[in-house]
């Protein structure tokens, strides 16, 4: 038999039992993250602090290498705000690199002749500031062109990691310059911006021979005291910026140049420069079928890729 009373009590010890069942299962189960464990991360390191701070740090040197937290301790110290790349993320190729890019001419030049034609030092002799540039038998100016495909190209170096210094802010009719001294010394070691790993001046030509097309690219010739220095890089960049031109399809130059590569002394930009500096002339703006390429913006970020592939090889 089994009466009132009785099943009442075990109706109450069955509910003790399961709620005592229930809270050890929720101590001590498997999914249930002790809060010891967080803190014991964080109290039983001697040096807890000192890690934060050497992981807020990036440029503390070998000490702050040497002291890295372990992987648990630094889990334990999130956020940390450290601007470094974790290992667990592949670093972007051009990471910490400094380019400059130099757009040719400004579209205001012509505005401008007393400020454009006024001499300036370009390599121990001198020269204009800067010319007007060229243009597509169509009106198209090289300004505006140069300035197009150093926004595109900017656009890609960055996405690699790469911090772009441009020589001017903008393409406007109502502005001139910079001069070519100003070009060339822009990213120059111990000048008042970042120093550069290169230079890059882009232009288009401005050719009237019949059939002329195609791209060069001009490196210093090695002048002593001037350009002696970043002749042979500044080659070799040459030649890596010819190679990824070529790889995506843009023609070599028919009508100056050997292979893509010209050298010169006489251009102010190239001279000044104390940092591997070319001056790439990407086609023929008179040439209708480079002008098309010029003229399109396929055609433009075709001639951004093949650089940021130049730029890229050549940093290895
Ligand atoms: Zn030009």
């Amino acid at each position: 038999m089994f009466g009132r009373v009785e099943g009442v009590v075990l109706a109450a010890m069955l509910l003790v039992a399961a709620v005592v069942g229930g809270a050890m299962w929720w101590v001590s189960g498997p999914g249930a993250p002790t809060p010891e464990v967080a803190e014991s991360a964080l109290t039983d390191a001697p040096d807890g602090l000192a890690g934060l701070s050497v992981s807020a740090d990036s440029a503390s040197g070998d000490r702050a290498r040497a002291r890295t937290p372990s992987p648990e301790r630094r889990a334990a110290l999130e956020p940390a705000p450290s601007p470094t790349v974790s290992p667990s993320e592949p670093a972007l190729p051009l990471a910490g690199r400094v380019v400059v890019l130099d757009p040719g001419h400004q579209l205001g030049n012509s505005r401008f002749p007393a400020e454009v034609n006024a001499t300036v030092d370009a390599g121990g002799f001198t020269k204009a500031c800067n010319t007007t540039g060229t243009a597509t038998a169509g009106g198209y100016p090289e300004a505006t062109f140069t300035w197009e495909v150093a926004v595109e190209l900017r656009a890609l170096l960055e996405s690699a990691g790469a911090q772009v210094v441009m020589t001017r802010s903008s393409n406007s009719a109502d502005r001139w310059g910079p001069c070519i001294d100003e070009r060339g010394r822009i990213g120059n070691p111990g000048g008042p911006g970042p120093a550069a790993d290169l230079e890059l001046s882009l232009h288009g030509d401005g050719n009237l021979a019949a059939g002329a097309h195609g791209f060069h690219v001009i490196a210093p010739e090695s002048r002593a005291g001037w350009t002696d220095d970043i002749a042979a890089p500044s080659l070799a960049l040459a030649q890596s910026l010819r190679d990824g031109l070529v790889g995506v399809g843009v023609a070599v130059s028919t009508y100056l140049g050997v292979d893509g590569i010209d050298v010169r002394g006489d251009l102010g930009t190239l001279n000044l420069a104390d940092k591997p500096t070319v001056m790439v002339e990407l086609g023929n703006m008179r040439d209708p079928g480079d002008a098309a390429l010029m003229t399109s913006a396929s055609g433009r970020r075709t001639y951004a890729e093949g650089l940021l592939a130049g730029v890229t090889a050549w940093l290895g």
